[in-house]
């Protein structure tokens, strides 16, 4: 028993957040739901899995003095069961708990053996972040970036996918869509506009390319003013202090460093179909499509599926959008779908439970004339549909092979390609990961930026903070924007218990609608909140314009563990959509109409 004792204090003391579990416990299902929302990637062990199993609940329960499970440990620190990691999580222990326990990674060294101090493989968002703060703070560092070019042949400079084929060209084109909205508004407001006003395809895209190109001289620049040497060649481990680099050119260079850090990002798939890498674009290729797109098919019902065609419908080209089962899977589902509706309202046909089978060429173009074969999987009824541009959005691979990391020692998740890490530390302790590769946290610019910034200040600084991925907020730019923080309400369901939840919520119509003539009771807002804990809100969400916008503003108060009180008591700005929240009344649970009759 001392023995089976000391080695589960030793799990107990390594293990980041580990968490004793049955898989037969509906306890632990709630506990597991949490972590996996918190971004949490926990060790489980399944006590009824474990041939020993009956005595290492006996020595926990002697650790502990709590003999039922979960049993739960974060940094070494017991947490306890189900309830009390609950309740941690609620008040915001459970995240300070997760937060605290980084020690030092390693100190800093300067080894002149090494060609440099860090290698940033990766010139994105999260790589270039790193790499600038790297050159703050004196370290000698390199920056890799390498755009291989898509399937269709397009490629694109220093920056990565936010800048470059994602956030920013996409919020353009978004922004582009709600003009041409805004036009039609204009003219209740008295501007007088020929009935017939058209939108240019080539001369947004030209423009937006611009914007684009300016950015991606501005990193350049940036690097060098932080002494970052930039070199644009792939980079490929061959051991865990060297690699290879290769330019366009084919030339090859080898180049050693003390650490380096992994911020290869990710690139659209392509299901394994007939036609799909041949005819068929992805995100990569559309914001700089050189000619209109025509009737357009967006397969996907996630972020890039529905924000893309939002703009192209509002455009005034023929969208349809084949959703394989739910929209925005991970979101809530009411707020999803209402996005959706809000989408079906406003020009874009929705397949339902549809996937393609088949893109065949029908006539070469530009534009091409596309065959795509589907399958109801509900009926298993067949069809097709001819279509100018079909748009693959069905997510997106981490670059994580074929850069040696086998020959580095890195331990990658064979299933999804994804870098396991604790504080961005991979297996390998001086190789880090950042962004879109890690897995198990949010694939968002913000998070790889600041989880880059902060890496760099614990490597090379005085820093000691840790970047937080639990509440990470994110907006869904639909054209009406879903923006959210914290739990969906189904999820604070499945977690909490139904009785222990109280939604609050209610439609609004932003002023700008009214004299505009738009739609009522469309935009809409609802507060989770914990019962058990002061009605501490545990999801915000918002559906309306401007929802990016809103919703970060009230990030610092869900960080700082808000609850309704604490909005009721926030004054709210008039006449704004944001102040929705800080006068919400009515709960689901009432069952009265959230809808507004009045002004
Ligand atoms: P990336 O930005 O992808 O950068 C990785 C870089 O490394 C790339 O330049 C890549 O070519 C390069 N590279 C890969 N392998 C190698 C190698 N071996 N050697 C050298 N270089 C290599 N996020 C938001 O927060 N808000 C949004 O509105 C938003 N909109 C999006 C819209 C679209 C259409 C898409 C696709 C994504 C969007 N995202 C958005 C997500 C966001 O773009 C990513 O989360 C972010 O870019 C990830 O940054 P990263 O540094 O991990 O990787
Ligand atoms: P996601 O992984 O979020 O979604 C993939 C979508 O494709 C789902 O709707 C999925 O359906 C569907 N799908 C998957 N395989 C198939 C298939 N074989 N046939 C038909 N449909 C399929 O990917 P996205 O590319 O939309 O987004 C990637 C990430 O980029 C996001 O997680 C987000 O972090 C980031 N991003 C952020 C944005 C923002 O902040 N506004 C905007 C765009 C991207 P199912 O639900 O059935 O699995």
């Amino acid at each position: 028993m001392a023995e089976l004792r000391k080695k589960v204090l030793d799990l107990i003391q390594s293990t980041h957040v580990l968490v004793y579990s049955k898989t037969t416990c509906p306890f632990c299902d709630r506990v597991k739901l949490l972590f996996k929302k918190m971004l949490v990637d926990a060790t489980y062990i399944e006590l009824d899995k474990t041939d020993n199993g009956a005595a290492v609940q006996e020595a926990l329960a002697d650790i502990t003095k709590l003999n039922t499970v979960p049993n739960v440990f974060v940094n070494g620190d017991h947490v306890g069961g189900c309830d009390s990691t609950l309740a941690a999580f609620s008040s915001g222990k459970l995240s300070r708990m997760i937060l605290a326990g980084q020690k030092r990674l390693d100190p800093t060294i300067t080894d002149h053996k090494y060609d440099y101090d860090v290698i940033v493989i990766g010139g994105g968002s999260g790589g270039l972040a790193c790499s600038k703060e790297l050159g703050k703070l004196g370290a000698r560092v390199c920056c890799l970036d390498y755009v291989k070019p898509t399937p269709q042949g397009t490629t694109w400079g220093l920056g990565g996918t936010c800048v470059n084929v994602g956030c920013i060209p996409k919020k353009l084109m978004h922004q582009g869509a709600l003009l041409g909205h805004g036009l039609d508004d204009s003219k209740k407001f008295g501007w007088l506009m020929p009935d017939a006003v058209k939108h240019d395809w080539s001369t947004m895209v030209s423009a937006i390319q611009n914007h684009i190109g300016s950015l991606n001289w501005g990193y350049r620049v940036a690097l060098r003013d932080k002494e970052v040497k930039y070199s644009n060649s792939y980079g490929e481990f061959i051991d865990s202090h060297t690699v290879k680099c290769v330019n366009r050119r084919g030339k090859e260079e080898v180049m050693t460093a003390a650490r380096f850090v992994i911020a290869t990002g990710g690139r659209p798939r392509y299901p394994d179909l007939p036609g799909y890498k041949e005819y068929c674009i992805s995100s990569d290729d559309l914001f700089s499509l050189p000619h209109p797109p025509g009737k357009t098919l967006v397969i996907g019902a996630s972020y890039v599926a529905l924000e893309c065609a939002g703009f192209l419908a509002a455009f005034g080209f023929d969208t349809s959008c084949m959703v394989r089962s739910i929209f925005l899977r991970g979101f809530d589902q009411q707020m999803a779908e209402k996005a959706g509706a809000y989408m079906a309202e406003h020009g874009v046909k929705f397949f339902k439970k549809v996937i393609p089978t088949k893109v065949e060429l029908v006539e070469e173009g530009p534009p091409r004339k596309l065959r795509v074969e589907y399958k109801n999987t509900s009926t298993n009824e067949v069809g097709s549909e001819e279509f100018n541009t079909v748009l693959i959005a069905v997510g997106r691979d981490p670059c994580t092979s074929g850069i040696g990391l086998d020959k580095a020692g890195v331990i990658v998740d064979e299933k999804t390609g994804k870098i396991p890490t604790v504080y961005e530390q991979t297996n390998v302790p001086h190789i880090y990961a950042i962004g879109d590769v890690l897995k198990g946290k949010e694939e968002l610019t913000p998070v790889a930026i600041q989880a880059g910034k902060l890496l760099a200040r614990r490597l090379y600084g005085t820093g000691k903070l840790e970047c937080d991925y639990i509440n990470v907020p994110t907006t869904v730019f639909t054209p009406l924007e879903y923006g959210s923080i914290g739990l969906p309400e189904e999820d604070a369901i499945a977690i909490f218990g139904e009785n222990n939840i109280e939604v609050y919520h209610t439609y609004f119509k932003p002023l700008e609608w009214t004299v505009a003539a738009r739609e009522d009771n469309t935009c809409y807002g609802k507060l989770v909140c914990n019962k058990l804990d002061n009605e501490r809100v545990l999801g915000f969400h918002v559906l309306g314009p401007n929802a990016g916008e809103i919703t970060q503003g009230y990030v610092v108060g869900m960080k700082l563990g808000a609850t309704k009180a604490d909005f009721d008591a926030s004054i709210g700005i008039h006449p704004t959509c944001s102040e929705t929240f800080t006068t919400m009344e009515l709960t689901k649970a009432s069952g009265a109409d959230a809808k507004q009759t009045g002004c």
